[in-house]
């Protein structure tokens, strides 16, 4: 299998190749050449682990990868202890199925990529030296991370060997739970700096730091070389295609569904990487009937999907769902080069009229592709609250605000029950314990993380997830903070060059 490019600047390259790179020269993503075609029976299915999915997905995908190596990756990124109660538990709520993503060390849907992503890049790296020449490079991943990502990457590459992380956080833009589960990161390869300043600033600052020649040049002096573990890698694509088929086998072992049966699925949507496996699981055969994509007031995908206006001159909003509050939708592009027939110029042409006016139009064919399947939708702030308080109070089950929005889109898109939903759930309720209170209606104003999760916890009598319980008791082992200029010298000084 081979990976080629959204805007058609580069020739395919093999997935090792596209993992190292992350983004192609020029711009564009990578996705696979074609899709492959993969449907288990019901039973095998149903009966099939988490590991066992993962390798003959995986497998399909990572051509220059053995199979021996794959189980090896495999077994080292998920396994029953890491992942508590599992690895990726599809629940009932109501009619619904809930498909809790979150269960992994950082309690962030993020972890279920990340887990295995270090691994898929060090292996990678070797494969690329092995062609290349040159010998095994140190790779040294640069984060900006307005909350999940940063944690959920430094465990991910904690203590991987061959590797080191340094990630970057506004210091007036993550919520307090979120940098003391940064600062309290062990691993002899861990690096976490705070900046005065916004995301917006953490990000331009890293993205100057790629692409400056000087320090490159003092990097490679030490045969060290940069990369990034953000969502567009295909490092991190496919192994969210894995949980997709998991939640329908779950459901069949359920008996919720039949075999062969249609589901619908829903997807609390940013960046468009989770919703975008969903899209290719469908096309690998799993029957999905409809893509439902729920935002919140940040809602220019449901603008896009429903009319093919992808206008970004709009507000932004900062609500309750951070992860989802995004204008700029990267791995929307790779969805869009498949609406275009994989017309590398009609993508082209749509990201050059976006950079220079600030929107682009959907050709007419793309637009009537999608219309067939996919379904945007969006939830504000206070439909998002109702939904919290309504499902708690009916069916005992407390929903984080992300999952929320995207439960509130699938409840008003049930089409009266004919069509089982699986609904992607994407962060446990205690990340965000301020917001599930308020929409609880119980006043939190002013209170300190642990004194919220303790009263979150005495009104709901949900456990605590072990990656939340007492992080104002752990060690901070990270104290740098610099200004946004600094952030180079800073990279520098951290590794020594
Ligand atoms: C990252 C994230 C999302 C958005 O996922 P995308 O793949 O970027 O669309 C939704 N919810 C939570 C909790 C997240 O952390």
């Amino acid at each position: 299998m081979q990976y080629i490019d959204t805007r058609g600047n580069c020739e395919p390259v093999s997935a090792a190749k596209a993992i190292c790179l992350g983004i192609a020269p020029g711009g564009g993503l990578f996705v696979p050449e074609y899709f492959p075609q993969y449907m288990p029976d019901a039973k095998d299915l149903a009966a099939k682990s988490y590991q066992k999915l993962a390798e003959e997905i995986l497998g399909l995908y990572l051509s220059d990868y053995d199979s021996a190596e794959i189980s090896c990756l495999v077994k080292a990124a998920y396994y029953s202890g890491k992942f508590d109660p599992g690895i990726a538990p599809c629940v009932s709520v109501g009619e619904r199925e809930l498909l809790e993503l979150w269960h992994g060390p950082t309690a962030a849907f993020k972890d279920m990529a990340l887990q295995l992503m270090p691994y898929l890049l060090t292996g990678a790296m070797q494969k690329t030296a092995q062609i290349e020449g040159g010998g095994q490079k140190e790779v040294i991943i640069l984060v900006a991370t307005s909350g999940d990502t940063g944690k959920a990457a430094l465990e991910g590459f904690k203590d991987v060997s061959g590797v080191k992380i340094i990630v970057f956080y506004p210091l007036d833009g993550v919520s307090r739970v979120q940098e003391l589960q940064m600062l309290t990161t062990d691993g002899n390869n861990t690096f976490v700096v705070g900046v005065h300043g916004n995301f917006d600033d953490c990000q331009t600052a890293v993205k100057e730091v790629f692409s400056n020649k000087e320090l490159k040049e003092r990097l490679e002096q030490k045969n060290m070389v940069f990369s990034s573990a953000n969502s567009i890698n295909l490092g991190r694509l496919l192994p969210q295609v894995i949980y997709y088929y998991y939640g329908y086998g779950q459901i069949l072992a359920k008996g919720r569904i039949r075999a062969g049966e249609e589901i619908d699925v829903v997807v609390p949507t940013g960046n468009f990487g989770n919703i975008l496996a969903a899209y290719y699981a469908r096309e690998m055969g799993l029957p999905i009937a409809r893509l439902i994509c729920a935002s919140n007031e940040n809602n220019i995908l449901t603008d896009v999907i429903k009319n093919g206006v992808y206008d970004c001159r709009r507000p932004f909003y900062k609500t309750n769902s951070p992860s989802m509050d995004i204008l700029i939708s990267s791995n929307f592009e790779r969805f869009l080069f498949e609406a275009c027939g994989r017309d590398a110029e009609a993508v082209n042409s749509a990201f050059s009229s976006l950079r220079e006016n600030g929107y682009f139009n959907t050709p007419e064919a793309a637009l009537k592709y999608w219309s067939e399947f996919m379904l945007g939708d969006y939830a504000g702030e206070e439909e998002c609250s109702q939904t919290i308080a309504n499902v708690f109070a009916k069916d005992s089950y407390l929903l984080d605000p992300h999952t929320a929005v995207a439960v509130a889109v699938a409840d008003r898109n049930a089409q009266n029950g004919t069509r089982r939903q699986m609904i992607a759930s994407t962060a446990n309720p205690y990340k965000f314990p301020a917001a599930v209170l308020s929409a609880l209606g119980v006043p939190s104003v002013g209170m300190e993380p642990t004194a919220l999760t303790d009263l979150l916890a005495q009104k709901t009598a949900l456990a605590v997830h072990p990656a939340l319980a007492g992080v104002e008791k752990k060690e901070i082992r990270h104290r740098r903070q610099v200004d946004r200029e600094q952030i180079g010298q800073a990279v520098g000084e951290i590794l020594g060059i």
